[in-house]
């Protein structure tokens, strides 16, 4: 388990050759990829794996990678997650952004994969920043996914891997309030099986770690909710 929280990329593409050399990418940039062959595949997916993007074809048998869109958009549980659609011709584009589905953006078929990359980069970076490198700030600590460096008012915090994970968490979305289950999947990964008091000692660690040299816990317990980050 790296220190740097890895984003998990769907692709959903019914062409094997295109489908593995696109999870071969994504996979040698870093990212966890799952893939789906077909859109009902690719809806389970989302529901099993919840996704932090997903690269969706356009061109599926069955329910069409549009549908796909429009589904995930219109549930407020799935609305948030990136979509980037890839599609043969450029008529369809200017079709899917007619009929706002929704997709966050669009790639067409012949595409380099540099630029694809690029494209995934970009929305992860909205929405998931620290898993791209970003540097992230909360009033006065600031973390540096590239270096994993974390400083407040200047001092250099140590922090273990699993502390620099769950602040990336928090400072991705200051305010939010996550569940003890929340945490474990993003910062643990579903496939490991972790106690969720585990997530209490680590929460506990992490307070001890962002108060050392003074300043206030910004951490708030939210009591039968979780943990939220101010
Ligand atoms: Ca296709």
């Amino acid at each position: 388990m790296s220190a740097t929280p890895q984003p998990t990329v769907l692709v959903v593409e019914d062409e094997p050759a295109q489908r593995e050399v696109l999870a071969y990418n994504l996979e040698a940039e870093g990212f966890r990829v799952v893939k789906a062959e077909n859109g009902e595949e690719g809806l389970i997916m989302v529901d099993e794996e919840t996704p932090d993007i997903i690269v969706l074809d356009w061109m599926l048998p069955n329910v069409s990678g549009i549908e796909v869109c429009r589904r995930l958009k219109t549930r407020t549980d799935t609305r948030t997650i990136p979509i980037l659609m890839l599609s043969a011709r450029s008529e369809e584009v200017d079709k899917v952004r007619g009929l706002e589905t929704g997709a966050d953006d669009y790639v067409v078929k012949p595409y380099s994969v540099i630029e694809l990359m690029a494209r995934v980069r970009a929305q992860l970076r909205r929405t998931r920043p620290a898993t791209v490198g970003e540097r992230l700030e909360y009033e006065d600590i600031v973390l540096d996914a590239e270096t994993h460096r974390v400083t407040r008012d200047g001092d250099e915090l140590k922090l273990g891997p699993t502390e620099f994970r769950l602040l990336s968490t928090f400072m991705e979305k200051p305010g939010r309030v996550w569940s003890r289950e929340q945490l474990l999947d993003r910062v643990w990964g579903r496939d490991i099986y972790v106690d969720t008091r585990t997530v209490d000692v680590h929460i506990g660690r992490l307070r001890k770690a962002l108060t050392r040299f003074g300043g206030t816990d910004p951490l708030r317990t939210v009591r039968g909710a979780g943990y939220a980050l101010g």
